[in-house]
C-alpha cells in the first residue's frame, strides 16, 4: 500500500483575524498576511513549467496540461509542509492538541491557507482537497483496504474537512467549491463552527510563542537533496520553484521557535513526508511529489477527458494517507 502524504502536516504562514476565533491576535504578526509574496509562487510554477516543459516526464502532456499538473503537484506539496510544519510546532513549542493530532495539523495547513487569501492560496486548498479525492479513486480502484483505526481520517474525510473549513470561513467565496463537491447544505452550515473553534484554538495556543520584533529569527535551513532518475526532474522543479523557502521565511518571522531546524526535500526510498524531533528535520520526499504526479495523471487528466463533464472532479478521495504503509511516525 502506498502512502503518502498521508501525514502531512503543515505549518502557519499566517493568521490573520479574518474571523472571529482570531480576534484576539489582532495586532500581532499573524493578522497580517503577505499574500503577495505567496502568490510569487504561481509566477515560479510557470516559470519552471516553461524551464522544463520538453523534459522526457513531460512528454506524454499537453503542453496546456503542464501547468494544471505542475500547480497541483505543487499545491499539494505546500499542504503537505504545513501539515508537517503543525506536527513541528506541536512538538517544538510543546502545544496542547485535543483530539487527533493529525486532524489538527490539517486544520491548521487549511487555515493557515485561508487566511492568506489570494487566488493562489485557494488554489492550494482547492488542489489539496482534490488530492484526496483522487487519492480515494485510486484506493477504490487498486482495491486498497480502507483503515478505520488509522490515526489520519479517511481519504474523503479529509478532502470534505478542507472544503468544510473553507466554507465554514467564508461560504460566499467557497460557495462554488461546496456545490462542487456535493457538501450538504447543513454541514455547510455546522462548517462554520468548526472553522470558529480551529481559528480560535490555534490562535490561542500559538500568540504565547509568537516572535517580538526585537528578539532574533530562528534559523530555518533549507536543504534541496540530490535526486536522480526519475526525481531528478522533480527536484530541478521543486528548487527553481522554491517550494520551500517561503514557507521558512515566514516562519522565522512570526514564531520564537526554541531552537533551529531545517526543511528539506530529500530522496526518501517512499512515498512520504515527515517531522522527525530527533533531528529537527522536516522532509518532504521527491517520491511524494513524483507520486502525485502519477495521481494527477491517472485521475486528473485522464478522467476529466474521459468523463469530460460526468463528475465532479472532486469525487471521493482524499490522498492515500501516507502513514499507513509507511514507517512509524514520528
Ligand atoms: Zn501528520
Amino acid at each position: 500500500m502506498k502512502s503518502w502524504f498521508l501525514r502531512l502536516r503543515h505549518g502557519l504562514l499566517v493568521l490573520p483575524l479574518v474571523s472571529i476565533g482570531l480576534i484576539g491576535l489582532a495586532g500581532s504578526p499573524w493578522a497580517q498576511p503577505r499574500p503577495i509574496q505567496f502568490d510569487l509562487f504561481r509566477s515560479r510554477i510557470q516559470d519552471a513549467v516553461r524551464t522544463f516543459g520538453n523534459h522526457p516526464r513531460f512528454k506524454d502532456i499537453p503542453p496546456e496540461r503542464r501547468e494544471e499538473i505542475a500547480e497541483f503537484v505543487s499545491g499539494n506539496m505546500l499542504f503537505v509542509l504545513l501539515h508537517e510544519l503543525a506536527h513541528t510546532a506541536v512538538t517544538e513549542l510543546d502545544l496542547p492538541v485535543l483530539g487527533r493530532r493529525e486532524d489538527a495539523a490539517d486544520s491548521f495547513a487549511a487555515l493557515t491557507l485561508i487566511h492568506i487569501k489570494s487566488t493562489f492560496s485557494d488554489r492550494v486548498l482547492t488542489e489539496a482537497a482534490k488530492g484526496w479525492f483522487m487519492a480515494d479513486r485510486r484506493d477504490r480502484k487498486e482495491g486498497e483496504p480502507v483503515v478505520y483505526y488509522d490515526e489520519h481520517g479517511l481519504n474523503q474525510q479529509r478532502a470534505f474537512q478542507i472544503v468544510c473549513y473553507m466554507v465554514g470561513a467564508d461560504p460566499i467565496r467557497f460557495k462554488d467549491l461546496a456545490a462542487e463537491t456535493k457538501l450538504p447544505k447543513d454541514r455547510q452550515e455546522s462548517c462554520a463552527e468548526d472553522y470558529r473553534d480551529a481559528a480560535k484554538s490555534w490562535g490561542m495556543v500559538l500568540k504565547p510563542h509568537l516572535r517580538a520584533p526585537d528578539q532574533p529569527e530562528t534559523k530555518i535551513d533549507v536543504v534541496y537533496g540530490e535526486a536522480s532518475g526519475r526525481f531528478e526532474i522533480t527536484a530541478q522543479m521543486s528548487r527553481s520553484i522554491k517550494l520551500l523557502e517561503p514557507v521558512a521565511a515566514r516562519s522565522a518571522e512570526l514564531v520564537k521557535w526554541p531552537a533551529p531546524f531545517s526543511l528539506e526535500m530529500q530522496t526518501c526510498g517512499f512515498v512520504n513526508a515527515r517531522w522527525v524531533p530527533a533531528t529537527r528535520t522536516l522532509t518532504l520526499c521527491y517520491e511524494l511529489a513524483a507520486d502525485f504526479v502519477d495521481l494527477y495523471r491517472e485521475y486528473g487528466i485522464k478522467q476529466a477527458e474521459s468523463r469530460p463533464r460526468k463528475s465532479k472532479r472532486y469525487g471521493r478521495a482524499e490522498a492515500r494517507s501516507a502513514a499507513q504503509s509507511q514507517p512509524p511516525r514520528p
